[in-house]
């Protein structure tokens, strides 16, 4: 078992941390909030005054922060962990961030001799509490397979993408694709209702056809056709419309500067955008039903 330093105990963060406790690790934490240090602290995890006191003596740090400003905040610079952490310390974030970000973090740590992984993560709120997340890893295959036993704590799928930033690269193209998924599931829910369908009629009828996809399977946009998804609790919980809007943009500025070209993930992107300039940005993304007003 390992000693572990985590830090952004949100709601990823939070039941990760917890799963790393339960599968027997000594886990210290710290988070600007207090009451999600006290959570992790009632269920076994220690902590400490500042993060660099939390991760002093640890074998692995793991971050779990909402963008890449905070992950910069953290690591860098003279206040930084990496200015501090001892050569050998594995160092694993599993923030989405851009994947320049990510690998200027790397550099700096290279430099150190300090392993980093770039882990972004799959599987939303309910996947990190059920310990079944996908991780997404970029970095050497040394560190890759220093971190797996611990990845394997958290999640049911361990991939190694590539090189530093490659998990990043991964995370930003399949939530480009969800986005896409469910605007268009929405968009086409919406329509048949209509036309006077019941909308839990045609999500199964598309479910068995060939429009179906992961937004109608598990996470249903329509509020009461499917129980215990976000739709059903007025869209309460889950992965949030501003961290969509956020990865969409990380896809956009990525293909601004690859000159690749992206139609579907910039009209997703704007549609997003629109909804959380309606007020929406603290709800789930399959909110993104509501720009068709099916209520
Ligand atoms: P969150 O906002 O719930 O949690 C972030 C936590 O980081 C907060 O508790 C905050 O206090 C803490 N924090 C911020 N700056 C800090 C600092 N300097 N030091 C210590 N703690 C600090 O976010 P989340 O939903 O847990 O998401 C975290 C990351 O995971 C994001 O990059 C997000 O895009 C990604 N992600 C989220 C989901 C989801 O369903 N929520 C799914 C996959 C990936």
């Amino acid at each position: 078992m390992a000693k572990i330093t985590f830090i952004g105990l949100g709601n990823m963060g939070g039941p990760m941390a917890s799963n790393l406790v339960k599968a027997g690790h000594e886990v210290t934490v710290f988070d600007l909030s207090k009451d999600a240090v006290a959570a992790l602290v009632s269920e076994g995890a220690k902590t400490a005054d500042t993060a660099h006191e939390a991760a002093s003596g640890a074998e692995c740090v793991i971050t779990m922060l909402p963008a890449g400003q905070h992950v910069e905040a953290v690591y860098l610079g003279d206040d930084g962990l990496l200015a501090k952490l001892p050569a050998g310390t594995l160092v694993i974030d599993s923030s989405t961030i851009a994947p320049e970000t990510a690998r200027g973090v790397a550099e700096v740590a290279r430099a150190k001799d300090i392993p980093f992984l770039d882990a972004p993560v799959s599987g939303g709120v309910g996947g990190a509490k059920a310990g079944t997340l996908t991780f997404i890893c970029g970095g050497s295959g040394e560190a890759f397979n220093q971190a797996k036993p611990i990845l394997d704590a958290m999640g049911k799928n361990i991939f190694h993408a590539g090189d530093h930033g490659s998990g990043q690269v991964a995370k930003i193209c399949n939530n480009m694709l969800l986005a896409i998924l469910m605007s268009g599931t929405s968009e086409a829910l919406a329509l048949g209702v209509k036309n006077g369908l019941d909308p839990a009629v045609l999500s199964e009828i598309m479910k068995q056809s060939s429009g179906g996809n992961w937004a109608l399977n598990v996470y249903n946009p329509w509020p009461g056709v499917m129980e215990g998804v976000p739709a059903s609790r007025n869209y309460e919980g889950g992965f949030l419309v501003n961290l969509m809007t956020k990865d969409l943009g990380l896809a956009f500025d990525n293909a601004v500067k690859n000159q690749a070209s992206i139609p579907m993930g910039s009209l997703a992107r704007n549609l997003f955008q629109l909804h959380a300039g309606q007020g929406n940005g603290n709800l789930d993304f399959s909110s993104i039903q509501r720009l068709y007003k099916p209520e």
